[in-house]
């Protein structure tokens, strides 16, 4: 029988379409021309997207992500592969997701970065923003389906959680399965790591995210993620980000040309008509549309302009009633009298 593993790799690290459709990140294989090998890349639900505010809702349903057996023991062995796109990590099937519609099991979890000298790498940007890097820990749902094959192209098939990372401190966590970086330079290269604590490796907040429907952000493209993307970023350390970025190849060892991986995310995909679901609010208005908050503005504005027509006629209507009582010189008809008398 295929080993899990290897069916995971397989499925995840060489998705080609019928027609044996290579793809990459530039080029004549790069994701413009990813739909003409894997339509689902050119249909709907795509990711990532860009979570910009007017398409942000707050949803207070949307709880704390619970994780079971994400604390593995270091008697385990995981695998860390070079899968040609990026750096992956195999991960047993009883570290699970619960609090969602269904329960999801965890397969894998990789990479997307930049360059060496731009960071600039992740796959979803809030408000524009790009992070210099992003992890996702793929999970299928072992409730209705038997393994990741049979989930990988259902609408409800799997769950992945996005973690934004950025250069900043040391982060030792990561450093338990970076340090062995060097031994998969190369496409189709694995080691055996010890496993090891995977929450360490998310952010401290798991009840802030961004909840979304989307897709695969590599081809086949299908359009079975259910996202839950975390709001806090993680850091890694400017040496552990260069080690993504300078250490591997997305080419095999033999190759004569090597190519370096890096650059390998996806741009931002059209929303359609989906919203982001997002599990906290606060006071810079992010939950807020922004189309709501300038018809607010300007409501108020109209407001305040009407109020100030409107004390405007007051005073107006006032004064005309006093010079009718008083006269042009604001003299009383009797003291006009006297004051002409008087001259
Ligand atoms: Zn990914």
């Amino acid at each position: 029988m295929m080993p899990f593993t290897l069916l995971i790799m397989i499925l995840i690290a060489f998705p080609v379409s019928s027609n044996g459709g290579k793809w990459g990140y530039n080029g004549p294989n790069g994701e413009h021309h990813w739909p003409k090998h894997f339509p689902y890349c050119g249909g709907a639900f795509q990711s990532p997207v860009n979570f910009q505010p007017e398409l942000l809702r707050y949803d207070p349903n949307l709880f704390a992500i619970q994780l079971q057996n994400y604390n593995l023991s270091s008697r385990e062995q995981l695998t860390l592969s070079n899968n040609g796109h990026s750096v992956q990590l195999s991960l047993p099937s009883y570290m699970q997701l619960t609090g969602l519609p269904h329960r999801y099991s965890a397969a894998q979890l990789h990479f997307h970065w930049g360059t060496q000298n731009v960071q600039a790498g992740s796959e979803h940007t809030v408000n524009g923003k790009q992070f210099a890097a992003e992890m996702h820990v793929v999970h299928f749902n072992s409730g209705k389906y038997p393994n990741i094959s049979m989930a990988v192209d259902k609408s409800d098939g799997l769950a992945v959680l996005g973690v934004f990372i950025e250069v900043g401190e040391f982060n030792p966590a990561f450093e338990k399965f970076f340090k062995y970086v060097n031994g998969i330079k190369y496409r189709d290269q694995k080691v055996q790591v010890p496993a090891f604590n995977i929450r360490e490796l998310l952010p401290s907040r798991l009840d802030e995210y961004y909840r979304y429907d989307g897709s695969l952000t590599t081809p086949p493209c299908f359009p079975s993620v259910l996202w839950t993307v975390f709001r806090q970023p993680v850091t890694i350390s400017l040496r552990q980000y260069l080690a993504l970025a300078t250490a591997l190849y997305s080419s095999h060892a033999q190759e004569v040309a090597p190519m370096p991986m890096l650059g390998n995310y996806r741009k931002p995909q059209l929303m359609d008509n989906r919203v982001v679901l997002v599990s906290f609010q606060d006071g810079d208005f992010t939950w807020m549309s922004w189309g709501s908050l300038i018809s607010i503005v300007m409501a108020s504005g109209l407001g305040l302009l009407l109020f100030i027509a409107f004390c405007w006629c007051l005073l107006r209507k006032r004064s005309e009633a006093d010079q009718e009582k008083f006269g042009a010189d604001g003299f009383h008809p009797s003291e006009r009298q006297e004051k002409i008398s008087r001259v």
